[in-house]
């Protein structure tokens, strides 16, 4: 069974794989890099690495070296959204490990409170003669209608009624934003979309 490695673990991998010379690696060179790149103790590397030596990712050579085996494979589980990805397949950024939906989605963020955006996007608009909706998606022109019809909604409504996830709703929601069709009002305690002239 392939083991199920968490992020600590990770790092743990990536220092001996630089540790790593021909005739394996020194654990005191692992502990060495973890500690100045991820802050990990002596002890933590130690209980780690046995950790990946129970598991066979470690093992002793002929000369009682210490070296990587990679020919066994193992998974990492996102921290984003708890998926299990096999080792080839994730994408480590800052230290920090997802699996590739977790990054797309954290890329994809569209700043809502722009002004810079506003203004090119009122450039772009009117260099084209475009008002209202014009230009935009299907999606964006729909979801504009609906909070026009509704007066104000929140973006929660918004992800359910149209399936999308929390930050594609927040795209969609800044885009309407930069075209000036949409704005935030506190109701309450919830903060709504309302139409941009309400
Ligand atoms: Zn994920």
């Amino acid at each position: 069974m392939k083991p199920v490695l968490d992020e600590e673990e990770i790092w743990i991998i990536e220092c001996i794989k630089e540790a790593h010379i021909d005739c394996g690696f020194h654990i005191r060179d692992v502990i060495k890099k973890a500690k100045t790149r991820y802050g990990l103790s002596r002890s933590t590397v130690y209980e780690i690495v046995s950790y990946l030596e129970f598991h066979g990712l470690v093992r002793t050579n002929e000369s009682g070296n210490r070296v990587f085996d990679q020919n066994v494979s193992y998974c990492v589980t996102c921290p984003g959204c708890g998926k299990e990805i096999p080792e080839n397949e994730y994408i480590k950024e800052n230290g920090r490990v997802t699996c590739e939906e977790c990054y797309l989605e954290e890329h994809q963020r569209i700043k809502f409170a722009d002004p810079v955006a506003v203004r090119s996007k009122k450039l772009f608009r009117k260099k084209y003669g475009l008002e209202g909706t014009d230009g935009l998606t299907d999606l964006q022109k729909e979801v504009y209608r609906f909070i026009q019809a509704e007066g104000g909604v929140t973006p929660e409504k918004v992800s359910k009624l149209f399936g999308l996830t929390p930050q594609e709703t927040r795209n969609q929601l800044a885009i309407l934003r930069h075209c000036e069709l949409v704005k935030w009002r506190k109701m309450g305690d919830e903060m709504y979309m309302v139409p941009f002239d309400s």
